[in-house]
């Protein structure tokens, strides 16, 4: 009988099953896209019944797809969208409010009131995230605001509160298990993250009853079983997304970085076993936690990536696909002097800008599609330099090597351009469904599949490196005038 890891990623669009096998080839994969809804402008909310729905449909699915049966599942693993937020009732197990998203800004005013009542700085020490309604605080929060009598409920124990982990295993357990991973726990904004544990006055900043929340755990054991495939199947880790991307990218050590280019660009630092704070705009926060080892990251978001390339496609219909991107890009030798800032949505990290939108410099009579198409692509590697520049200034340590997956990082002509602005080496592994692949190492760890990490990392297999090709003073003058087009637009 042969063995696998069943790895469970739960994401904002969609939910995906993929069966891995011993040597953390794919087996087989199986997607299914979740509806979001969008009750008022900058709301964004999701049915928490049809997340783990379609989580049940897609495992169902991939096992028929790859003839895999349950019993050779030896260990599940759960990766998940962070931060969104889902408010239950105990007795009956049902949702009393949509999953607000980590996208959604209904919290804002919340947020503020905490803001102006003085608390920022004690939040920032003892989370290492800044106020803002992205993560879970508020937004739990704001659902007993708008429920009836929801803070009573609480009070009485009545409700109980997870991110898309917790519901999931609670789920999974048959509503046996209520727990969370230190990296989902990192998230909310009520947990000492030197500590591990919920803080008491972080839940007295939010008015948050103690008894809602679920237990903190290891990224790595097993929580509980599984029976809904007929078989008892540990459920064996349970890791936020981004967190399960730099373990699948193995960066296990200190110093090492991944870049998931997807819609938006999340780039997370390994700083080992001990927290880092931020001068320079970027959050500390949990990596994992693997028996008794703690570690822990840095990391910034930018907002626009990915998503600046389907407005190339679908806003200005510059271009048919994605793809198309690199090979129209290619037709000029550079960007002709054109930069591109897609503040579409305000500037995240380093510069933390909400009322920032988008523009454009440089355009000359000569300006063609192509310019502006490679102007859009280069401007998810600004935005990767200028976050690599905000980690570089807060570890005094140089950055050589920058790891990276996600939808974005097949675009060759971008993966150099990326290497050359941050004249560091640019490693893009052969699996570069590295989310999953993270939760089902830590799972097939947890398991007994997998002995060590050294094991894992034997695993690893490049696609491709990218080396720096131009000078440095090319490098800085094409910097200088990036950042010339960002702080116009933040005038603007
Ligand atoms: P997410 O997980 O955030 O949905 P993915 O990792 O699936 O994102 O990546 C999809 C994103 O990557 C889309 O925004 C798409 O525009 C972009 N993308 C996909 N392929 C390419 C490509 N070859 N060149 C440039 N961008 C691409």
């Amino acid at each position: 009988m042969s063995s696998y890891i069943l790895s469970i990623d739960q994401g904002t669009t969609s939910s995906r099953a993929i069966v891995f096998d011993e040597k953390l080839q794919i087996v087989g994969v199986a997607q299914k896209e979740i509806p979001n809804f969008f009750p008022k402008p900058g709301w964004v909310e999701m049915d928490a019944n049809d997340i783990y729905e379609s989580v049940i449909e897609v495992v169902k699915e991939v096992l028929i797809k790859t003839r895999v049966m349950p019993v050779e599942i030896k260990g599940i693993g759960i990766t998940n969208q962070r931060e969104t937020t889902i408010v239950w009732d105990r007795k009956t197990g049902k949702p009393v409010y949509n999953a607000l998203v980590w996208q959604s800004r209904q919290s804002n005013d919340l947020c503020e009131q905490v803001i102006r009542a003085g608390h920022s700085n004690y939040i920032k020490e003892k989370t290492g995230l800044t106020v803002d309604p992205y993560f879970s605080a508020s937004k739990i929060r704001w659902i007993l605001d708008h429920i009836d009598d929801g803070q009573q409920r609480a009070i009485a124990g009545e409700l109980m509160f997870g991110t898309v982990d917790s519901w999931l295993v609670y789920k999974l357990s048959n509503g046996r298990t209520h727990i969370t991973d230190v990296s989902n726990a990192s998230r909310t904004m009520l947990m000492d993250i030197d500590n591990l544990c919920w803080d008491k006055k972080l839940l007295d900043i939010w008015n948050i009853p103690e008894v809602m929340l679920p237990q903190i755990k290891e990224s790595s054991t097993i929580y509980d079983y599984t029976d809904f495939l007929e078989t008892e199947i540990p459920i064996a880790s349970v890791i936020g997304d981004q967190q399960s991307a730099l373990f699948g990218q193995m960066c296990f050590e200190e110093g090492q970085c991944k870049n998931t280019y997807g819609t938006g660009c999340f780039l997370l630092f390994n700083t080992g076993k001990k927290r880092v704070n931020s001068k320079n705009g970027l959050v500390s926060t949990i990596a994992w936690k693997i028996g008794d080892e703690v570690y822990y990251a840095l990391e910034g978001s930018v907002f626009v990536a990915g998503s600046a390339i389907q407005w190339l496609r679908d806003g200005l219909k510059l271009i048919e696909t994605a793809p198309e991107s690199e090979e129209r890009a290619a037709r000029v030798p550079d960007s002709g002097g054109v930069y591109v800032v897609p503040a579409f949505t305000g500037l995240g990290a380093p510069y933390w800008d909400q009322n920032a939108r988008g523009a454009i410099f440089g355009l000359t009579r000569g300006t063609t599609r192509s310019h502006l198409i490679r102007a859009t692509l280069e401007s998810l590697a600004y935005q990767t330099f200028d976050v690599i520049e905000a980690l570089e200034n807060d570890t005094n340590i140089t950055v050589k090597g920058l790891q990276v997956d996600g939808g974005a990082c097949r675009n060759n002509l971008l993966m150099q351009f990326q290497a050359d602005i941050l004249h560091a080496e640019i490693i893009r592994p052969v699996n570069f469904e590295t989310t999953a692949l993270g939760a089902c190492m830590l799972a097939g760890l947890a398991v007994g599949a997998f002995k060590s990490q050294d094991e894992l990392r034997m695993m690893y297999n490049v696609d491709r490196r990218f080396e720096p090709m131009i000078s440095i003073t090319h490098q800085s003058r094409l910097i200088q005038g990036w950042k010339k087009a960002v702080r116009a637009t933040m005038e603007f």
